[in-house]
């Protein structure tokens, strides 16, 4: 199977010789599809077909532009089970979880679709008299979107959909190693009469379709997730450019437990959070910031239920833990094993490569805890995204904070507590942009915006209402009805 753009509505080899790269299954190392590597030139044919559709969308009432998202939205509903496959086979997370996403998709469907009769500004009095003041949203035109592989379909519908409902158009080049997610997506924009040019997508590598499109002055956009060392070369080019650049990049989640916390459900929130998609969600929990009385007992509990774990292909139900993406990937997870074990901490679980029976062929690392972990420790600060969890003692509430907010990343974080006060000092104090109370660090709602602080993000929210700020320009409109001339600031002083 050959993966091409889809431009205008159509689906389009790439405008020089075509380059294709294979796709491979995580679980299997079996070949899926290959996907087309393109150029700037095809992103400039894309975006000159975005630009001319643009032009009319952005005159379609919104109600009407909403109307296109419900009805991708119902399409994926009808093909959740196929999607939810597709995607389990492309990346690796359990089928499970593939569901999940898929929900998520249809979710932010039908939540943006709502927004179409909503797109809310303000009326506001005007200082002066027979004078009207609002304030609306105006779509900006082509948008880019650059997307990770972890979760192909939900963070492409974060963007998407807004930028959708907004009125503007939009260029996306999927992660390399999930491109069948996109080429479902493109089907059913087709099939849901979203018009040509509306959705577009580009095939290739970051360096060469993504710079390309941060470099391109007809898009004026930029909404990347990835990567923190992506996001500030993106961010880097797209500034240069004058560009309006939404960044969402890596994370260094931790769940605390404080002393009085019901540890049976630290423990599950813990395993769902650190082992769920592999460790591969930015919002996965890799540090557990302890209560030095309960660490022990906490430890013990985890490790119990860690040999539970059943590791394999999505595909299989039982399966509760999926490869990783690629070799690069295991590669990089496993080298975290040697800096862990030379910084001192002590490696009780995992630590291994999985090889031999029905792990040949895949990416399967072994779920993995290092105890005695100091906050100063590179295992405890970089991101290795896998599935890896660092202990780390504290004595106070006051150090497990310090210990949170302690690293670069700032997107997830939660505590467990049955302590009201500690609970509301705990939202208040923690310095990321997601934070739960009682829960893991994995589960947001796409109603809600999603991001983080520091080094996770620059200020712009994907999903909920906040993500319309990226796909909207404030337009503020006086309309003066008194038929003389009227100076604000001038002839009005209150
Ligand atoms: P990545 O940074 O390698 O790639 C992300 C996307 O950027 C891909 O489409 C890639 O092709 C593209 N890209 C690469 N180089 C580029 C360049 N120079 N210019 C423009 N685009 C370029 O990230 P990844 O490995 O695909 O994803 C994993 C990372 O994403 C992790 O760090 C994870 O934490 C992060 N992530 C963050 C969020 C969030 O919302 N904060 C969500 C999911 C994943």
């Amino acid at each position: 199977m050959k993966l091409t753009n889809f431009v205008n509505g159509q689906w389009q080899e790439a405008a020089e010789e075509t380059r294709f790269t294979p796709v491979i299954n995580p679980a299997s190392g079996k070949e899926l599809a290959h996907v087309q590597m393109s150029s700037a030139e095809d992103v400039d044919r894309a975006v000159a077909a975005a630009k001319t559709a643009q032009k009319s969308w952005a005159k379609v009432p919104a109600p009407k532009r909403a109307s296109y998202l419900y009805e991708i939205g119902r399409i994926m509903k009808e093909r959740k089970e196929q999607l939810a496959q597709t995607l389990t086979k492309e990346m690796g997370k359990v089928i499970e979880e593939g569901r999940g996403e898929v929900q998520e998709g249809i979710d932010m469907a039908f939540y943006m679709a709502g927004e179409g009769r909503r797109l809310f500004g303000e009326t506001t009095p005007s200082e002066l008299a027979d004078k009207f003041a609002m304030s609306v949203r105006a779509p900006i035109g082509v948008v880019g979107l650059i997307t990770p592989w972890n979760f192909p379909v939900a963070i492409a519908t974060w963007k998407s959909f807004p930028a959708i409902v907004a009125g503007n158009s939009f260029i996306w080049k999927p992660a390399t190693e999930t491109p069948m997610m996109a080429c479902e997506m493109g089907r059913i924009f087709k099939e849901a009469g979203l018009p040509d040019g509306v959705a577009n997508i580009v095939f290739g590598a970051g360096s060469e379709v993504g710079t390309a499109m941060i470099e391109h002055p007809d898009i004026k956009v930029i909404s990347f997730t990835g990567s923190t060392e992506t996001g500030r070369k993106v961010a880097e080019a797209g500034g240069r450019n004058l560009k309006k650049i939404s960044l969402e990049m890596g994370g260094k989640n931790a769940v605390i437990v404080m002393e009085d916390a019901d540890l049976e459900l630290a423990v599950e929130g813990i395993l769902w959070s650190a082992f769920g998609t592999a460790g591969q969600r930015c919002t996965a929990c890799s540090r557990v910031i302890v209560h030095k009385d309960v660490k022990e007992e906490l430890q013990k509990r985890l490790l119990t239920k860690m040999g539970g774990l059943t590791i394999g292909d999505g595909l299989d139900e039982s399966v509760k833990i999926g490869p990783v993406i690629n070799q690069k990937a295991l590669e990089k997870i496993h080298s975290y094993i040697e800096i862990g074990k030379q910084e001192g901490a002590s490696l009780l679980a995992g630590g291994e490569i999985l090889r031999g029976g029905h792990y040949d062929g895949g990416n399967y690392y072994a779920p993995t805890l290092f105890s005695d972990v100091d906050a100063s420790m590179r295992i405890a600060r970089e991101e290795i995204f896998g599935p890896v969890i660092s202990i780390i003692e504290i004595d106070s509430f006051e150090a497990a904070i310090e210990v949170n907010n302690s690293v670069i990343y700032g997107l997830s974080s939660s505590i467990y507590t049955r302590d009201v006060n500690r609970a509301f000092k705990a939202q208040r104090d923690l310095d990321t942009g997601i934070i739960y109370i009682n829960a893991g660090t994995t589960g947001a709602e796409i109603h809600l915006p999603f991001g983080g602080t520091k080094g996770t993000g620059n200020g712009h929210r994907d999903s909920g209402v906040a993500a319309l700020d990226v796909f909207t320009e404030w337009k503020s409109v006086y309309v003066d009805f008194s038929g003389k001339l009227q100076r604000a600031q001038i002839d009005n002083e209150i």
